[in-house]
């Protein structure tokens, strides 16, 4: 069902805002997407539970909390999406680009979910932005294999403090690998942005620690205030496999895949599984895949929709860590366009010829907060987030 504009631009509950809570007092503005992929109803459930609970509670609330619906269509369906993923199509709204002719599929359904979604973003920002403390965004998604909750984030000091209060492993940079999702999107109107993802699609668990996130969220942002022993229960909730530590993780490979039909993941696989090089992955155009570096496989796919076949991650350590929040703030950023192979390009970012600056280029610009993509086989791109 579409909404009208007038409907949005009063933030009643709709179909699209499903709940909406303000408090008495200043505080937050938290945003949190719901069923972006039709297929994974946690979140939704997650909302259901906790806005009873809050409605019915008598517990003081500062600021506002909106939760949004995604793929409204594709929700009613128990489908991921109808036409076109509805979280990789948001870079568009950033380009000139014609939005009638998305891969391939001429004016897809999701394109009318995305305007709608992106009316209720403005309607509220424009409502709080004269009195917000802040606005934040969550994602919530499950995936289709087995996992314990993890958070994505595109790799800003801003994003890092915000996540770094849940104990869950953290994905830093999924940008520079997966284009066009609503969190880059956010990420790029200037509002801190993260992705919640719980577990298994159809896991009662992904459930419980959706809910148990959001709790932590309202606390931590100060929206409410949280006993001690809740915010313990809560934590116990999310907790990590044992073997999977709650640190930060970087991506080291990721498998694209243009047609899933083409693609068959090897069984077995859960998320976070630790591999080493050359170990067997998946079938891809009839081709074995292994795996090109070692590390933990990550998001392995075991459905047919989607375009992303597995990734690698590993471990960041923490000097890394410290270091890049140091230098990120610094003035040296003034002087890489004197390294080697550099040049300026426009919108503070740089162009980087890999035949001549070879060694480190990546990890360089990574530290000082860059997001590097390739252009070709000898030119990376590195822009300022
Ligand atoms: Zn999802």
């Amino acid at each position: 069902m579409q909404i009208t504009e007038s409907t949005i631009a009063d933030l009643k509950i709709t179909d699209r805002i499903r709940w909406s809570k303000s408090g008495d007092q200043r505080g937050p503005v938290l945003v949190l997407f719901v069923g972006i992929h039709g297929n994974e109803p946690a979140g939704l459930k997650a909302i259901e539970n906790l806005s009873k609970q809050i409605d019915e509670s008598a517990t003081p609330f500062r600021g506002s909390v909106y939760a949004i619906s995604g793929n409204l269509q594709a929700i009613n369906l128990g489908l991921r999406y109808l036409d076109t993923d509805l979280n990789r199509l948001w870079e568009l709204y950033n380009t000139s680009e014609d939005f009638s002719q998305m891969n391939g599929q001429d004016w897809p359904a999701e394109y009318d979910e995305s305007l709608d979604i992106k009316k209720a973003i403005d309607a509220i920002v424009e409502k709080h932005s004269q009195q917000a403390d802040d606005f934040i965004f969550a994602d919530l998604h499950t995936t289709s294999s087995e996992s314990c909750a993890f958070i994505l984030l595109n790799d800003t000091l801003a994003n890092r403090g915000l996540a770094r209060k849940f104990p869950v492993p953290q994905i830093l940079g999924i940008e520079e690998n997966i284009h066009g999702t609503l969190l880059s999107y956010i990420n790029n109107l200037g509002y801190k942005a993260i992705g919640f993802e719980a577990g298994a699609h159809q896991n009662e668990a992904s459930v419980e620690r959706s809910e148990a996130f959001l709790w932590l969220l309202l606390h931590n942002t100060g929206a409410l205030k949280l006993a001690r022993e809740k915010i313990n229960e809560y934590k116990k909730k999310l907790g990590a496999h044992p073997g999977v530590p709650d640190t930060y993780y970087e991506i080291k490979f990721h498998q694209f895949v243009n047609d899933p039909q083409d693609f068959d993941m090897l069984s077995g696989f859960e998320n976070f599984d630790l591999m080493e090089k050359d170990t067997p992955l998946a079938y891809y155009k009839g081709e074995l895949i292994k795996a090109p570096v070692s590390g933990r496989i990550f998001m392995p796919l075991y459905q047919k929709k989607g375009h992303d076949g597995f990734l690698i991650i590993r471990e960041v350590s923490e000097i890394w860590l410290r270091l890049s929040a140091y230098l990120r703030k610094s003035f040296v950023h003034k002087y890489l366009k004197y390294l080697p192979g550099v040049t300026p390009a426009d919108n503070r970012g740089f162009e980087v010829n890999l035949r001549i600056a070879r060694f480190l280029v990546e990890d360089i610009f990574h530290l000082l907060g860059y997001r590097v993509t390739k252009k070709d086989e000898n030119t990376l791109i590195c822009y300022r987030r």
